[in-house]
């Protein structure tokens, strides 16, 4: 990757995140489209310190199912900045709002893609912690990857328990609030599943699962929802194959939870490939 930060032109912005802007930018020789996420040099430290964390799994990643990095620029655009792909029909959350919900083989058809790049991430001892409709990205041909490795964990031991609360809480799963009674054999890695099953639910019915219409997202809300309640299903009229995958991946008992492996090859997925 050798592409200089001379070379690239600003187009228009694409979003604000957590301290960081991502815009549209243009290659000069090639006209090759990128998006550029920059973070300036007056973030707090805490999120420079996300930002090299991303930084740090991107430059180990190398999957189609993964936003692919392009270039990572240290002191150019403000202060740091990470090249990547661009993707150009932006989150599941703006395509939810934009086209409504989702059909089952469309939701199988993301679910085979997200579940993918998770099992080369957990394989990679990657636990990414925060999937949720606004970190799946898509493009024109359909084609859904992983993004936005800020709060993401690199397992170093096997026995790192990684329960500090960081993410969006909404998509965490019941062991990350309650280990003692959720955890089971608790590795980290079953909580990625919970969050991709609420994601999915939610494309699903075109609402967060968790909350009735109306109701306050505050922390302990959620938490409540989360631990005490039961967990959130399809209604009746889905298919049995998709309330079974969905009940696989919202487990309380995380142990009990379905690995990407398993969940790969659970029959909702092996049916026609058709979006
Ligand atoms: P948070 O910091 O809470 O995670 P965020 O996910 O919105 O917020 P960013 O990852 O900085 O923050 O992304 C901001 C927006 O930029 C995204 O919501 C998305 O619309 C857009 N975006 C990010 N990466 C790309 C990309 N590779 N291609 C196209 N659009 C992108
Ligand atoms: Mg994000």
């Amino acid at each position: 990757s050798a592409i200089s930060c001379n070379d690239i032109e600003k187009i228009q912005v694409l979003g604000h995140g957590n301290g960081g802007t991502v815009y549209k930018v243009r290659h000069k020789r090639t006209s090759q489209v990128y998006a550029l996420k920059v973070v300036h040099g007056d973030t707090d430290p805490l999120v420079r310190r996300q930002v090299f964390r991303e930084m740090e799994i991107l430059r180990r990643t190398d999957s189609p199912y993964v936003v692919q990095c392009h270039g990572i620029y240290e002191k150019s655009f403000g202060d740091i900045a990470i090249l990547m792909e661009y993707m150009d029909m932006g989150t599941l959350d703006s395509v939810l709002r934009q086209k409504g919900t989702f059909s089952e083989s469309k939701l199988a058809h993301v679910a085979r893609q997200v579940l993918s790049g998770l099992n080369y991430l957990h394989a990679h001892k990657i636990i990414h912690r925060d999937i949720k409709p606004s970190n799946l990205l898509v493009n024109q041909k359909m084609e859904v990857k992983i993004s936005d490795f800020g709060v993401s964990k690199i397992m170093c031991r096997t026995l790192d328990a990684c329960n500090s609360y960081v993410g969006t809480c909404a998509y965490m799963s019941p062991e990350r609030f309650d280990p003692d009674t959720y955890g089971g054999n608790y590795n980290g890695y079953a909580g990625d599943i919970w969050s991709l099953g609420l994601t999915l639910l939610e494309l699903y019915l075109g609402y967060f699962p968790l909350l009735s219409p109306g109701q306050r997202p505050d922390w302990a809300t959620l938490m409540c929802a989360i631990c005490f309640g039961d967990p959130p299903s399809l209604p009746e009229n889905a298919s049995e194959k998709f309330r079974s995958f969905i009940e696989c991946c919202l487990q309380k008992e995380s142990s009990k939870r379905w690995t990407t492996t398993q969940l790969l090859s659970h029959p909702f997925l092996l049916q026609g490939s058709e979006a």
